[in-house]
């Protein structure tokens, strides 16, 4: 979010300098793991898809002049009991924004793909669905950044603010760089950098990505299935077709599962717990087995990543109270990736005192708790 709110900035002419602390892109943070699932059918609510679809026609954009396909449209399948409220919530978003999908029943979509399901459980197939290619994704904002004239720093850690009567950040080797603004998108570390925002209320989880390598004859129909969703009674399950985007195999990962109850529980991202354990990977087995078999491998690559959640689950992209020079965006829990060239774009217009809200998202207040 760092990196695409530099891109807007510098291409509108502001002087840009980025500092990160890792590397260009690492796997300590949110993005590690190579790809993001990209959807309309947003079962969070129809009022992110102006966000999405204005996100997506930056990708498409920044792609074609990178000459690089950044977003692969392979298309996204949603699955799960028919009386599941998030998949009844994820067809009402593609009815309520007509969106081209289709419903399925069980049954249809067994006989489409090699995904199994009951014959009554119900499917959403959102055709503009995908996966984002992350690295490529944010080479092409840096390169277009750097284009426009910004200063990207890497392995430079701020280590705190100063807002003085000149604002300032202080760098861990001791030194001092002013600015006449300031956008803070440190992902997991912004409680570090913004002790004052929703103190205690911005909270860190550890998700585990995981890739299996399943038997070689099924990799060719491995290869053309959709990007998936499984709202299961357990929870809710995702993947990603069998590709070679940074890693060969076969991603999955579980967002929310009610028999790990460990997911809910806060890390500190400095000291969080980096490997996968049985417990992490034995549930992504089982849904495999049951949902589809053909998947079933051994793991050979996982990659820990972080999400910052917020009470509401909303977003946080705001100034921030108490200094208005200092633009924070964070929070962007399991979901924000698709967004970025869209957020950096609102961050801009905060940053140059322009009021335009996000298309089609109202601003919640964090401080009446969970909405
Ligand atoms: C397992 C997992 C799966 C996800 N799946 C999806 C998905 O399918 N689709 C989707 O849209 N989104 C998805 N997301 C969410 C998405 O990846 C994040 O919302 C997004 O990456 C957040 O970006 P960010 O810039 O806030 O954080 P990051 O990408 O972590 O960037 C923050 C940067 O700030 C730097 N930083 C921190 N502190 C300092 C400091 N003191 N000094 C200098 N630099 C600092 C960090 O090194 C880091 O590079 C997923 C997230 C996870 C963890």
């Amino acid at each position: 979010m760092g990196l695409a709110s530099a891109w807007a900035l510098a291409r509108r002419g502001a002087a840009v300098t980025v500092l990160e602390r890792f590397g260009h892109v690492h796997d300590r943070g949110s993005h590690s793991g190579h790809t993001r699932v990209t959807r309309q059918a947003y079962h969070e609510g129809s009022s992110y898809v102006p966000l999405i679809q204005q996100a997506d026609r930056e990708w498409l954009a920044l792609g074609q002049r990178a000459g690089r396909e950044l977003l692969a449209r392979v298309g996204l399948l949603l699955f799960g009991p028919p009386d599941d409220h998030e998949l009844l919530a994820a067809l009402e978003t593609c009815r309520a924004c007509e969106l081209p999908y289709e419903r399925l029943v069980g049954a249809q979509a067994r006989a489409r793909w090699p995904f199994t399901m009951p014959d009554d459980w119900l499917a959403c197939f959102d055709p503009s669905g995908g996966y984002l290619r992350v690295g490529p994704c944010l080479d092409a904002l840096a390169r277009e950044a750097r284009d426009a004239g910004a200063r990207i720093h890497h392995g430079v850690a701020v280590a705190g603010l100063e807002h003085g009567p000149t604002l300032a950040v202080r760098l861990a080797d001791g030194s001092r760089l002013t600015a006449d603004r300031l956008v803070v998108a440190a992902g997991a570390w912004l409680p570090s950098l913004c002790p004052a925002l929703l103190p205690g209320r911005l909270v860190r989880q550890r998700r585990i990505l995981a890739w299996t390598t399943p038997a070689p004859e099924h990799v060719a129909a491995l290869s053309t299935i959709p990007v998936w969703g499984a709202f299961l009674p357990d929870g809710f399950f995702y993947g990603f077709p069998h590709g070679s985007e940074g890693v060969t195999g076969l991603k999955l990962a579980v967002h929310t599962s009610k028999q790990q109850p460990w997911l809910q529980t806060p890390v500190d991202p400095d000291a969080v717990d980096r490997e996968a354990h049985p417990a992490d990977l034995d549930p992504l087995a089982r849904v495999l087995a049951e949902h589809l078999p053909i998947g079933v491998g051994p793991f050979t690559t996982t990659h820990a990543c972080l999400y910052t959640n917020s009470p509401s689950m909303s977003f946080v992209i705001d100034r921030l109270p108490g200094d208005p020079r200092v633009i924070v965006a964070g929070a962007f829990s399991g979901h924000g990736f698709k967004f970025a060239p869209a957020i950096g774009l609102h961050v801009a217009g905060l940053l140059l005192d322009e009021d335009s809200p996000l298309p089609g998202l109202s601003v919640r207040s964090h401080e009446q708790g969970p909405s």
